[in-house]
C-alpha cells in the first residue's frame, strides 16, 4: 500500500497535504515547521532553515481565511436554510467545523507558500 499517486496527483509536489498536515520542514522532512496549531516556527529545529525568511511576504494568509470563513458562513446559512434544525445544533455543528476549516486551510497555504519560497531559492 503506497501513498496515492494517480493522476489526481498534483505536478512535482506529491505529499503536500500530508506536509501540512505534519508540518514538514521542506529541506529535512522533520516536523518542525510549525510550532503552533496554525503558527510556523521560526525556524527549523533540526536543520536550523530559516522558516521567518520564506514565510515573509506570504500576506494573503488573512484574505484566503477571511474567504474561507464567508464561505463557512453561507454554507451554514444554506443548510440552515434547507434543514432547519436547532440552533444549538447548529453551533455544535458549525463550531467546530470552521475552527478546523480555519486552521486547516492556514496550516495549508503556509506550507504551501513556504515549500514555494523553498523551491524558488533553490534556483540558481
Ligand atoms: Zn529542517
Amino acid at each position: 500500500m503506497t501513498p496515492d499517486s494517480g493522476p489526481g496527483e498534483q505536478k512535482g509536489q506529491p505529499g503536500l497535504v500530508s506536509a501540512a498536515l505534519s508540518g514538514l520542514c521542506p529541506r529535512c522532512g522533520e516536523r518542525t515547521l510549525f510550532e503552533g496549531p496554525a503558527q510556523l516556527a521560526d525556524e527549523c529545529a533540526n536543520c536550523e532553515l530559516d522558516i521567518l525568511s520564506l514565510e515573509r511576504g506570504g500576506r494573503f494568509v488573512g484574505v484566503v481565511t477571511m474567504l474561507l470563513a464567508l464561505v463557512l458562513i453561507c454554507a451554514a446559512l444554506g443548510v440552515d436554510e434547507w434543514l432547519r434544525p436547532p440552533l444549538w445544533a447548529t453551533f455544535l455543528f458549525w463550531g467546530p467545523v470552521t475552527i478546523a476549516s480555519v486552521v486547516f486551510a492556514l496550516r495549508f497555504y503556509k506550507t504551501m507558500w513556504v515549500y514555494h519560497q523553498y523551491e524558488e531559492r533553490q534556483q540558481p
